[in-house]
């Protein structure tokens, strides 16, 4: 790599934008970020990734490797929002990585705020909220409770965990490729990769065209994946579960024992709640084996996820298009 080139890598910014059939939407995108970024005046990239879209949005994309700064990812299927976005960045060249929608909901014209906010505190991520966003109610409150949940579980207080348009520093990125996960949540992902997080204010806007890739069936998914790959909580509550059972079956023994003596044998319906407080006990200690059992089998699936999160085809254009096919 010459001096030149490692000089521009260094003060490059990198695009990561996920597609999955966004037909109506891509050249408008195209049109306004290229506008934004040309009057930067810096060196920039950007990695279109089709995530296995069924419309036209390939054919689309691969036009637009005319341009030099554009390079497109074709995914084997789809694979999903984080996994497209990922391959995205096993790609990347610059030193600042932008990730942001294919439907023009973040607008382009932040982007520059991104830089300036990142590069002015010399942060590693910079978070984004949504400011009167633009999504019906239907949408807006599985994605308070999104919020929520992702807050209370990874510890992390980020105020809007679904907003893409982020900016993250290389090494965050490498961190973050490194790891290879599976069903990952790239926001929260990054806050175990990066030190200096802050956020800032964005706008929102409407889906330019086309409707949402995610119904409720998607949410719910993804918002598995995210309590999934990032705690055992759910299995911990079965043993934390189990356990307060079984305390509960022995007081209730004890309870009974103590009122036996006093009343006599008649009392307790001739030991049939004894039989209770037992059964409590034992169904206790039943959950409490299960939470445990799961517990290892969770630590065996987060060891056995090696399965590659996404495979690429083929990357169509870039400074050395030509070159290698
Ligand atoms: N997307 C993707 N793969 C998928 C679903 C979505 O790459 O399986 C992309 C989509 O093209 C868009 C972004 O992820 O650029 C966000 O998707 P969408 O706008 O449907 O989500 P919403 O804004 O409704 O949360
Ligand atoms: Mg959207």
């Amino acid at each position: 790599m010459s001096t030149e080139n490692m000089e521009d890598s260094q003060n490059m910014i990198s695009l990561v934008v996920p597609v999955y059939n966004e037909e109506e939407n891509l050249s408008e995108l195209m049109r306004r970020i290229r506008s934004v970024m040309t009057a930067l005046a810096r060196p920039w990239e950007i990695i279109l990734v089709d995530d296995g879209s069924r419309d036209r949005s390939l054919e689309i994309l691969k036009g637009f490797t005319v341009y030099p700064e554009v390079r497109v990812v074709e995914l084997t299927r789809n694979y999903g929002q984080h996994a497209a976005i990922l391959s995205g960045f096993s790609v990347v060249r610059g030193e600042i990585i932008i990730t942001l929608d294919a439907d023009l909901q973040n607008p382009p014209e932040e982007i520059p705020r991104l830089i300036e906010a990142m590069e002015k505190d010399d942060l590693d991520v910079v978070g984004t909220i949504r400011k009167k966003r633009k999504d019906s109610l239907f949408r807006k409150i599985p994605s308070r409770i999104v919020n929520m949940v992702a807050r209370k579980i990874t510890g992390v207080h980020m105020t809007d965990w679904g907003c893409m348009l982020r900016a993250y520093r290389r090494k965050v990125v490498e961190r973050m490729i490194s790891c290879h996960e599976h069903s990952t949540f790239i926001p929260a992902l990054a806050t175990h990769f990066g030190k200096r997080i802050k956020e800032i204010d964005v706008a929102h806007e409407e889906r330019h065209g086309g409707k949402s890739n995610y119904p409720l069936r998607k949410l719910i998914t993804l918002q598995f994946d995210l309590v999934a790959s990032f705690s055992e909580l759910p299995i911990k509550l079965i043993m934390y579960g189990g356990v307060f059972l079984s305390i509960i079956g022995v007081l209730f023994g004890i309870f009974l024992a103590a009122a036996r003596l006093i009343y006599g044998a008649h009392w307790a319906a001739q030991g049939v709640f004894t039989l209770f407080a037992i059964m409590f006990v034992f169904v206790g200690m039943q959950f409490f084996a299960l939470g445990l059992l799961g517990e290892y089998i969770g630590r065996i699936y987060r060891e056995v996820r090696k399965r590659p999160e996404y495979v690429i085809e083929k990357v169509y254009g870039g400074p050395t298009a030509g070159a290698d096919s």
